[in-house]
């Protein structure tokens, strides 16, 4: 039997230390004997990310009510700190970012604020490929409005049901289109849209576009501001690794700055008229004016150390080290896995793929029990996809090999057999 290069240890041990720049493997708690590639449905606790949310938890039981303005990191402004961190993750401006809510709850926010429908412009244009809840939100979004989203809400159709045209996308902006909704990283195939031209093309017809950045944010470089994109929206437990329900992010377009929110709440006043508690609404004058209650500080906590990590290691590297994964993960399944009809589809083109790496077989909620029996973490994605994202922070070429390695024994030994073919309640 001949084993290619690429299916050896030595060249897995060479692209590690060419790539070795974004790798902190040390600063993550990963386990030795699993192998985890699931860090785009949740990220792994970092050391620094822990030692952050004790240190909210030490204020608390230090300060009590006084943690707001004292401790090491005071409450009152963590939110507007945390975002503008994140915002040379995106390429924003400090105040066009802020750490809020979750992706559902701020895209009915950013919906509420920016979608109004007007005489012949009445319509909501997102994708049929798009994560279900962003599709809940602007139904019902269309239906507070008195408009039946059979009618209004356009979902443009992919031609091979993984990924989508740019020019399907554009030539589905009619002129009764007030918003798109999008994603940056489509979550099943990877695909990276082209927000740039996309955004481009609603502005020439008047139209507002916001992006969904959940498998984006963290995982691929973006310049939101040159690229003129109105709004954004995503979580923070994926490619951020700011643990479980962690608080999400907005972002808003300083252009947009002074425009009402559509969902006010106190903690979108100006800061220092917050506690005037007046019954008049001084909106703040950034994004930040888009929150609405008491923030959930311990759900955000975690990010304080988690973006320290990131923007101390910078996207760049960080882009540069997980396309070399996934591109060898990609190149591993198709060579090394030939006999057994596995499809990938995510995209090869490195500009057009995000973080992770979606591969289709028709086992495929079987092979991922079994893969999970073998000790490696992957995520299955009805009907039949398998989603491995090997984290350019914590993930390593050899376990790219080792996992590639565990899938043919799998298929040549058959043990997928031994597992129903069903999905698990959270799949
Ligand atoms: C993960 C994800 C969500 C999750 O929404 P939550 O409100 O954070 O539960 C939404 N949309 C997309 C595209 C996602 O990938």
């Amino acid at each position: 039997m001949t084993v290619n290069k690429i299916s050896t240890i030595t060249y897995a041990h060479e692209l590690e230390q060419r790539y070795a720049a974004a790798s902190r493997r040390d600063e993550f708690y990963v386990k030795e004997d699993v192998i985890y590639f699931d860090g785009n449905s949740l990220g792994l606790l970092s050391k620094r990310a822990e030692t952050s949310l004790l240190s909210v938890l030490e204020s608390w039981k230090t300060h009590g009510i006084d943690g707001w303005m004292q401790g090491e990191r005071p409450w009152f402004n963590l939110s507007e700190e945390l975002g503008a961190s994140m915002a040379p993750l995106i390429g924003a401006e400090a105040e066009e970012v802020i750490v809020t809510g979750s992706t559902t709850s701020n895209l009915h926010q950013l919906l509420a604020t920016f979608f109004k429908p007007a005489e012949g412009r009445t319509k909501i244009l997102a994708d049929e490929l798009n994560f279900p809840t962003d599709i809940y939100a602007i139904q019902s979004q269309l239906q507070l409005h008195g408009l039946d989203p059979a009618d209004h809400l356009i979902q443009v159709k992919s031609r091979d049901g993984q990924t989508l045209q740019t020019e399907d996308m554009i030539e589905a902006m009619t002129d009764d289109v007030a918003v798109v909704i999008l994603s940056g990283v489509l979550y099943r195939s990877g695909q990276v849209l082209d927000m740039e031209k996309v955004t481009e093309a609603a502005h020439a017809r008047g139209i507002l576009v916001g992006f969904d950045l959940c498998h984006s944010i963290g995982a691929i470089p973006h310049a939101l501001d040159d690229w003129n994109v109105d709004y954004a929206f995503w979580c923070n437990y994926k490619h951020l690794n700011g643990g479980p329900g962690a608080t999400g992010g907005i972002y808003v377009n300083k252009k947009h700055f002074g425009t009402q929110p559509g969902l006010a709440g106190w903690f979108g006043s100006a800061k220092d008229r917050q506690f005037d508690m007046e019954h008049t609404f001084t909106p703040a004058a950034g994004a930040g004016a888009l929150q609405m209650g008491t923030p959930n500080l311990l759900s955000a906590a975690p990010l304080i150390g988690s973006l320290e990590l990131m923007n101390e290691v910078g996207m760049e590297a960080i882009r540069e080290r997980s396309l070399a994964l996934t591109a060898y993960l990609q190149e591993l399944i198709e060579t090394d896995l030939a006999d057994y009809e596995f499809t990938v589809t995510s995209p090869r083109e490195d500009a057009e793929r995000g973080g992770h790496v979606f591969v289709v077989h028709k086992e495929a909620a079987r092979i991922c029990k079994a893969l999970k029996a073998n000790g490696v973490i992957p995520d299955f994605r009805t009907p039949n996809g398998i989603r491995l994202a090997p984290v350019a922070l914590y993930n390593t070429f050899e376990e790219v090999l080792e996992t590639v390695n565990i899938l043919k024994r799998i298929m040549e030994e058959e043990q997928y057999k031994q597992f129903e073919n069903k999905r698990e309640v959270v799949a």
